[in-house]
């Protein structure tokens, strides 16, 4: 059986960041799952909104070791690497360790890398100094980020929702408005999408700004509403926000800014791609390390031809989606600092990512629910751990723009830049001359429809296209 980290060298070869990523997972085995389980039962934390003195304080009050928890990624680089040493790699490899043990632990790693390339990329050196410097800390101390773009009446269309509104004061903003889903709501920093005053409705209009956790003068600048009592992810904390005249910076211009609110999900959509593969490799090695001492009919239930059949398919559809989201990190490492307009590479990573969004985390939701299965009744006891899977993978499909939405997305990008010539060209040096002959004509064929005809078929296009690109790029591992 394959450790996250030995199973990430039989797909990549050896990675530049050994020694951390062997001292990563070595804390993970010793301390961080103790402490995963911990949070996990304690279930929701609760919110201290005010202090002795009647004062809003808005305290978050956590499990110990939470904080430990959540730092030793970023003490190994889930952030630093990126940003200082644009090593790439070595963040998502401990993504992908750390969505092994835990997927939800991942999600405030995301968001603050999100966040912290937001500031590289748009911030003046003067918010650099001040936010981003020590987001950069390697000392168990680094600031994290969050980013909050969902308002109360729904995530997908942004256009119409986001009703939270910008007012120019000097060099700065004041926003006001509430945001419904804001995950890593403890953090120091976010990025928050919102309307400046006047600016045109629609998705035109928004722009993106950079929101402190407290005023210049060390008030909140934004108060907790609540927090959302989920079914799994527990290590990240959701809460709803208020923002009455908060203070809030702008990131680079905000005609183009859904463009930059784009950017920070495609970024979280890479890595929630991640991060659904390690939920697969762990519901794999769950299922295959029970399935190989429970003996059914004389025999251990891995040597039964159904069971053996289902362990070797799985071990497949681990591959492919991991071959598919690796592609979406190189191309990422390619085009991140890349701004509008985008060059066609820009448009091939997008085509992949929401390819790679959308199949790998519908497979791991199938494959918690298939370990479970796999383990009988013991599957949906608590204290075995796996059905925690099952509630952990229940929200990849869903944050970062659902399965629904990633489907549109793929379309409207083969529609508007032709993405699939660039994926298929992208793609030959890997497939059959046949094969790409095949989705050529079908895709081609595909676009001709007429628009709600393309929109109604999506679920015949779309999911066979992700699992054959994924299969494709299984040639780009070492071992596939
Ligand atoms: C635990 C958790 C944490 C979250 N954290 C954050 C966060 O930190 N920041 C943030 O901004 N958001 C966050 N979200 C919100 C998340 O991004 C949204 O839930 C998601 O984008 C979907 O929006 P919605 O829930 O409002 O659903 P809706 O937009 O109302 O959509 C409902 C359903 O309709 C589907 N749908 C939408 N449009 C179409 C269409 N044209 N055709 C067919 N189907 C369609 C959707 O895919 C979905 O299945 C979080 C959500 C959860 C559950």
């Amino acid at each position: 059986m394959q450790t996250p980290l030995s199973q990430l060298e039989c797909w990549l070869g050896a990675l530049p960041a050994a020694e951390a990523l062997t001292a990563y997972q070595a804390w993970w085995e010793t301390t961080g799952r103790v402490l995963s389980e911990t949070v996990d039962r304690a279930g929701t934390p609760w919110l201290r909104q005010y202090n002795r003195f009647g004062e809003r304080v808005d305290e978050v009050i956590m499990p110990a070791g939470y904080s430990a928890l959540i730092q030793e990624g970023y003490k190994h680089g889930v952030v630093w690497r990126a940003i200082e040493e644009e090593d790439w790699e070595t963040s998502f490899a401990l993504g992908y360790i750390t969505s092994y043990y835990d997927p939800g632990v991942y999600c405030p790693h995301t968001v603050s890398l999100a966040t912290a390339v937001m500031l590289r990329k748009y911030g003046t050196p003067e918010l650099q100094a001040r936010y981003l410097v020590p987001m950069l800390r390697r000392d168990g101390t680094a600031w994290q980020g969050a980013t909050w773009m969902t308002e109360i009446g729904g995530g997908s269309d942004l256009g119409t929702y986001v009703q939270t509104v910008a007012t120019p004061e000097g060099n700065a903003y004041r926003l006001t408005g509430s945001k419904y889903f804001c995950s890593n709501v403890n953090a120091e920093v976010a990025v928050v999408a919102a309307r400046p005053e006047g600016a045109p409705a629609g998705v035109r209009g928004l722009a993106l700004f950079l929101l402190p956790r407290y005023r210049e003068d060390g008030c909140l600048n934004y108060f907790i509403r609540r927090i959302k009592d989920k079914i799994g992810t527990r290590a990240v904390v959701t809460g709803e926000v208020d923002l009455h005249e908060s203070q809030a910076y702008l990131l680079g211009s905000a005609e183009v800014g859904i463009y930059l609110i784009l950017e920070v999900l495609n970024l979280s959509r890479v890595a929630n791609s991640v991060g659904s593969v390690a939920l697969i490799q762990r519901a794999v090695d769950e299922a295959e390390s029970f399935a190989q001492q429970r003996i059914a009919f004389g025999k251990p239930l891995a040597q039964q031809p159904l069971m053996r059949a289902q362990i070797a398919r799985w071990r497949e559809t681990l591959g492919a989606a991991f071959a598919l989201a690796w592609e979406a990190v190189r191309l990422l490492r390619s085009v991140w600092a890349q701004t509008p307009p985008y060059s066609p590479t820009y448009h091939l990573f997008r085509l992949i990512t929401h390819l790679a969004k959308y199949w790998t985390a519908e497979q791991a939701v199938q494959a918690a629910k298939w370990c479970m299965e796999v383990h009988g009744g013991a599957g949906v006891l608590a204290e075995y751990g796996v059905e925690r899977l099952l509630r952990e993978a229940m929200v990849l499909p869903i944050w970062e723009g659902g399965s629904h939405r990633q489907m549109l997305d793929a379309l409207e990008v083969m529609q508007r830049r032709q993405a699939h010539q660039l994926l298929l060209e992208h793609l030959q040096p890997y497939a059959e001359p046949t094969e790409l002959q095949h989705w050529r004509e079908r895709i081609d064929a595909y676009l001709k429809q007429p628009p709600e005809a393309q929109e109604e078929a999506l679920e015949t296009l779309i999911p066979p296209l992700a699992a054959w690109v994924g299969n494709t790029l299984r040639a780009t591992l070492r071992a596939g």
